[in-house]
């Protein structure tokens, strides 16, 4: 299996080694071209979905994404990478929360940025992940998902009530980092 694995801003290279060790073969996505090398799926790391999100613009880089996305291309997406595919990014009035941009908007739920504080942002925990008990969950100015806008989103693990995991259709995405785990 080929994994690109986009690398325009932060923890592609966490994400490239845990698909490799997975035994897939990865390459990473830094402008147009490299798409020309076919992908099985798409992995979108964690980092600042408002600095991704503007360089996914300039870099000419988002509309070909989109359009795969939008075709049924598998994607595997952490933290910044899930905030750039939700339907709905919430308001939080803060200067410093803002939405990027420009983002995907394909996966129909809700997120609240860096929700679970500045100070506080940063935790790991255990938890069930698809029905596997025991799960490390680290958490890295997460978003949570506030709200689900379809029936069709399935929730994999949740936190406190609300769900940290889903899929939906050709979308996998979280709000912690299993990237993290290997
Ligand atoms: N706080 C980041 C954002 O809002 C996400 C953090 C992460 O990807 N670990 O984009």
């Amino acid at each position: 299996m080929k994994v690109g694995v986009l690398a325009v801003q932060g923890a592609f290279a966490e994400m490239a080694s845990y698909w490799r060790a997975q035994g897939a073969e990865t390459f990473e996505i830094r402008q147009r071209s490299d798409l020309e090398r076919g992908m099985d799926l798409l992995a979108l790391p964690g980092g600042e979905s408002t600095v991704q999100g503007k360089l996914l613009n300039d870099l000419g880089l988002f509309t070909p994404l989109k359009e795969r996305i939008d075709s049924g291309l598998s994607v595997f997406a952490t933290c910044a990478g899930l905030i750039l595919l939700v339907e709905k990014i919430e308001d939080s009035g803060s200067r410093t929360d803002t939405r990027p941009e420009k983002w995907f908007g394909v996966l129909p739920v809700t997120v609240r940025r860096n929700a679970y504080g500045r100070q506080l942002g940063s935790f790991r925990t255990v938890g069930t992940f698809d029905g596997k008990p025991n799960v490390p969950m680290t958490f890295i100015r997460a978003p949570a998902i506030t709200e689900i806008l379809s029936p069709e989103v399935e929730m994999l693990s949740a936190f406190n009530g609300l769900p940290t995991a889903v899929r939906w259709r050709n979308i996998t995405a979280f709000t912690w980092h299993p990237e993290l785990n290997t």
